[in-house]
């Protein structure tokens, strides 16, 4: 589902002039099978989130090839990126990044929109899963009405809206209280079993990581595989 190839990234930091190199990552490569829930874990800093930037097309490696099914979309322009993102994944953030202007419902449909579909199926396919997430109800309120595990479930909603085969997290339950925590986490897990959706997650959190099939170790730019339970 995903391979990461020799993935070599730099930022350069610093003021004109006196500008310095951080080596972030450092020919870092792995692969995740369809089906699999990977867990990132690491310190801060360790390059986590740089890595998933790579990943989900946001961020141009030095070095090095990300293949996402067929396609090496490290070799995808800016447009074809989006829309290839539109079709195959889906995306959950620890600040659940919702529309603040846009009701939950609104929220869901964006992507659907951005795709094309019509609006009588993008009503169906909406409702459908704000259901599956629990919040059909909660549909009209605007994300400053909803909990923050609400709020969560309704990005988990727009990731999901699209039927995408791979879901990535950074942090996803970085923002809520332990109990929303694991109720968030079990219905991941659910997602990863039932409908064999894969999942790339990062975290800190190490009931996260003990959920996935397996856990990757970032240090140093690179990384450490192997079960840590
Ligand atoms: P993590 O998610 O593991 O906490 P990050 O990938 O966010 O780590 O950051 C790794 C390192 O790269 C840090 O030292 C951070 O300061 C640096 N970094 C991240 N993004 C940028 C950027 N856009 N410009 C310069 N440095 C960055
Ligand atoms: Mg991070």
């Amino acid at each position: 589902m995903i391979e990461v190839k020799n993935v070599s990234h730099a930022f350069q930091v610093g003021r004109k002039g006196e500008r310095q190199k951080i080596q972030v990552l450092n020919h870092v490569s792995f692969s995740v099978k369809k089906g699999e829930m990977v867990a990132i874990i690491g310190r801060s800093g360790s390059g986590k989130s740089t890595l998933l930037n790579i990943i989900s097309g946001f961020l141009k490696p030095n070095r090095g090839e990300v293949k996402i099914g067929e396609t090496v979309v490290t070799n995808l322009n800016e447009t074809e990126f989006a829309e290839f993102r539109l079709h195959h994944i889906g995306f959950i953030f620890q600040h659940f990044q919702l529309i603040p202007s846009m009701t939950a419902f609104q929220n869901v449909e964006l992507p659907l929109i951005l795709k094309g579909m019509p609006e009588l199926e993008r009503k169906m396919k909406v409702d459908e899963t704000l259901e599956r997430v629990g919040l059909l109800t909660y549909k009209d309120h605007y994300p400053s009405e909803l909990s923050g595990g609400q709020q969560q479930r309704v990005s988990i909603a727009r990731a999901l809206v699209v039927n995408p085969p791979l879901i990535l997290a950074d942090e996803p339950t970085g923002s809520l209280d332990s109990e929303t925590e694991d109720d968030l986490l079990l219905f991941i897990k659910e997602l990863n079993e039932e409908f064999g959706i894969t999942f790339l997650i990062i975290t800190h959190d190490e009931k996260v990581s003990r959920m996935g099939s397996r856990i990757i170790e970032m240090a140093d730019g690179q990384i450490r595989e192997g079960v840590f339970s």
